[in-house]
């Protein structure tokens, strides 16, 4: 395998057997249809049932490179990048380590999300949060492999977004050349879009909406865009008007915006990244964001857990 995420082992490929490209499809929503704009979604949801949306698009570049290695990693008590890599960790044969947030987590019965890594074969490994913060620093790092008995690991940072993460993204870019004028998502670390953007033809806009609170995403993307390709890539924007109070902040108001979505074109809505982005997009149709004519895909990039 090459070594530069181009590629993704073909055993990881075999293995996991993604469905790809994943399926983009026409929905008809007089939201979008009266403001002259045509919606499709990119059912990045169905790509894997276990690796879901761009988690595949991130790991795969990685576990190819872990080459058989324990592979570490960081997340938060439902975090859907720790899922992914410990049902990856089960199909490939891989060990896999969890370094969750969140000390007092060890106490008591862990959720469905936690229970759900542990069936995997993932052991976690609880850290207090003062810790986690400080995870990328280099000796707070070494100090954890140890403590988590697992030097030589592979570590995969939180989110999963590094160098070959981006890099895998721009499958999801290609994927989607002359057939979107934007491509809109949600964005968490903002590496899917980072690697998105860098796949579309200069012709194509990305719109990221990020659902942390903050502001701090364009200076992120900017760095891992450097980090993974040696400098910009694409057209992007950011929105941040649509985040709803902060990471995994779920709102009445959204979720029923989530459940009439639902409702209306039989697709299951991720509640933390998801129904943000169709909820912002709605809102943006509505305010004339998008010239008439507009052909706008929306990327789904996951789904609810558990799925239903
Ligand atoms: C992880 C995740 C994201 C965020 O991806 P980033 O690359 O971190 O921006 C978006 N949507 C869903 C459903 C996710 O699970």
């Amino acid at each position: 395998m090459a070594d530069n995420g181009l590629v993704t082992s073909p055993d990881v490929v075999s293995a996991l057997r993604p469905r790809l490209p994943s399926p983009l499809v026409e929905v008809v929503d007089g939201r979008f249809a009266r403001r002259g704009v045509r919606l499709s979604l990119k059912r990045d949801d169905l790509i894997h049932p276990d690796l879901i949306g761009n988690k595949w698009r991130k790991l795969a570049p990685n576990l190819g490179a872990a080459a058989g290695r324990t592979v570490l990693t960081f997340g938060g008590a439902y975090s859907n990048h720790l899922r992914a890599t410990a049902a990856a960790g089960r199909l490939l044969g891989l060990p896999t380590v969890g370094v969750v947030r969140g000390q007092e987590l060890a106490d008591g019965p862990p959720n469905p999300s936690l229970a759900r890594c542990a069936a995997d074969g993932m052991r976690l490994h609880f850290v207090d949060r003062s810790t986690y913060r400080r995870k990328a620093e280099p000796d707070t790092l070494a100090a954890l492999l140890a403590a988590a008995e697992a030097e030589g690991a592979y570590v995969v940072p939180e989110g999963g977004s590094n160098a070959r993460a981006v890099r895998g993204c721009r499958g999801l870019g290609e994927e989607l050349r002359g057939v979107a004028d934007v491509v809109a998502l949600a964005c968490g670390t903002g590496g899917t879009l980072a690697g998105l953007a860098a796949g579309l033809a200069p012709d194509q806009w990305v719109l990221g909406v990020p659902v942390l609170k903050g502001g701090f995403l364009d200076a992120d993307v900017r760095a891992l865009q450097e980090e993974a390709f040696g400098g910009p890539r694409g057209n992007w924007t950011l929105d941040h008007r649509f985040h709803w109070g902060g990471y995994a902040r779920v709102p009445d108001g959204l979720d029923s915006f989530a459940a009439d979505f639902e409702q209306r074109h039989g697709v299951p809505v991720e509640r933390l990244y998801v129904a943000k982005l169709l909820h912002g997009l709605v809102a943006l149709a509505e305010e004339g964001a998008f010239p008439r004519g507009t052909r706008l895909t929306a990327v789904i990039t996951g789904a609810p857990f558990p799925t239903a």
